[in-house]
């Protein structure tokens, strides 16, 4: 676990999950699991190079390149998300289809995930090590959801 991120902060609360009603994620068997996490693994060094035409969206501690503006997807309809964790703190999520510039921590794990279906990770930013949201992962795609006002937009 990466300095200064306790496991119940950035764990994705279990209430507000509840509250979106029939949102909740099937009970996965540990075999089902194990078996994505093994498939999690094989593809985490799929992300290359972003393309630098694009703006590029920035870590707002430390100006690390993190992603670009044509990463940005929707996901469940949206690319915005809003969710509580546990002590109540807001976070307002943007969704990126690849993100290289975090790096990710922890083990993938399917507890609480905002998502349904999906195992998330958290990702860090790979240069300064904040916490700048997580990494979630189905049987068919992957995304990170990233916190907004931890990035700043790049311009360009
Ligand atoms: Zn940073």
């Amino acid at each position: 676990m990466a300095s200064g991120i306790s496991l119940y902060t950035a764990l994705p609360c279990r209430t507000q999950f509840a509250a979106l009603g029939g949102f909740l994620l099937p009970v996965l068997l540990r075999e089902a699991v194990e078996q994505e996490r093994g498939r999690v693994e094989d593809l985490e060094d799929q992300d290359d190079e972003l393309r630098e035409e694009e703006p590029a969206i920035l870590c707002r501690a430390c100006s690390h390149i993190i992603t670009a503006g044509d990463q940005q997807i929707e996901v469940a309809g949206s690319h915005r998300h809003t969710f509580f964790n546990p002590v109540g703190i807001v976070y307002e999520l943007g969704c990126f289809a690849r993100a290289p510039g975090c790096s990710l921590a922890g083990e993938s794990s399917a507890e609480f995930s905002w998502f349904a279906g999906y195992l998330w990770r958290i990702a860090l930013c790979g240069q300064c090590g904040i916490h700048l949201g997580w990494r979630f992962q189905s049987a068919e795609i992957s995304f990170y959801g990233l916190i907004l006002s931890h990035l700043q937009s790049g311009g360009k």
